[in-house]
């Protein structure tokens, strides 16, 4: 930031969603606090967005990069209602609200519950044909493993091996976040792409006692709130 006869000068260098919400809360801040300031966006592309594009064609709607973020984590969806264009979220269809596995050449749907390496229901779960029974009993054993008390980073693929075991990596981790982050597990920071794995050990001991607290809580809070209630995904 540099400064001239009272009036700052921010630079921006990037034009994508981080650059863009920078520049906005600059400006927001500044107006705030009475400060005379000037931003310079700088963009190296001719399109600001970034890896965000949507494009129309043929009478279908392709997204590039991002198509959604998730709900429940509150910056983006509060960004969004500061802006005014809350009333335009397209939440998801309820009715196709699944996902599905492919193992040994069928379609399976993830199980009712189950947050991308641990179950949060228990009948699903059990039902599933995408487990062994031995895999099944393994997972189970998250809710008596004690939590890691160092500190230190691991890969996601260790952290789901340690807490929920081998196939919970192999069929259900690995494909889910695979097909998020388009990378190896193996070499994926946990603290860097799912914290709240971490934290959900931190604080429950165990994955699954997490996801049913986290269960609990949302019933709780859709009893309580007169708000709107949004779906998961958010676009
Ligand atoms: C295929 C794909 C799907 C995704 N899906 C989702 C999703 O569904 N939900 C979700 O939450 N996230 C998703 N993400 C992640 C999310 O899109 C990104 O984390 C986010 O858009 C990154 O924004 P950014 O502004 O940090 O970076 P970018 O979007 O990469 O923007 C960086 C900008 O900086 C510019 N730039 C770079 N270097 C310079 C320079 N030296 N000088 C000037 N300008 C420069 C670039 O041209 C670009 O415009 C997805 C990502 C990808 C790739």
């Amino acid at each position: 930031m540099s400064e001239n006869s009272g009036r700052k000068h921010a630079i921006v260098i990037g034009g994508g969603i981080t650059g863009l919400a920078a520049c906005y809360r600059l400006q927001r801040e500044a107006a705030a606090r009475d400060i005379p300031l000037d931003i310079t966006l700088l963009e190296a592309s001719g399109r600001v967005g970034g890896v965000i594009e949507t494009e129309h064609r043929d009478g279908f709607l392709i997204e590039h990069g991002p198509d959604a973020f998730i709900s429940t984590k509150p910056a983006a969806k509060a960004l969004c209602e500061e802006l005014g264009i809350a009333d335009q979220f397209i939440g998801t269809n309820p009715k196709v609200r699944r996902s599905f596995v492919i193992r040994n050449g069928t379609l399976h749907p993830v199980p009712e519950g189950f947050y991308m390496m641990a179950p949060g229901a228990f009948m699903p779960f059990l039902k599933t044909p995408l487990f062994s029974w031995r895999g099944k009993l393994r997972m189970a054993l998250d809710l008596f493993i004690p939590r890691r008390e160092r500190d230190t980073d691991e890969a996601v693929a260790h952290f789901v091996r340690r807490r929920l075991g081998t196939e919970a990596f192999t069929r259900m981790a690995q494909p889910m976040i695979g097909g998020i982050y388009t990378s190896d597990a193996e070499n994926l920071s946990l603290k860097a792409t799912f914290p709240r794995f971490l934290e959900m050990e931190k604080a429950h001991g165990s994955i699954i006692k997490a996801l049913r607290a986290q269960k609990k809580q949302a019933a709780q809070t859709s009893r309580d709130t007169s708000g709107p209630r949004y779906s998961l995904f958010l676009s």
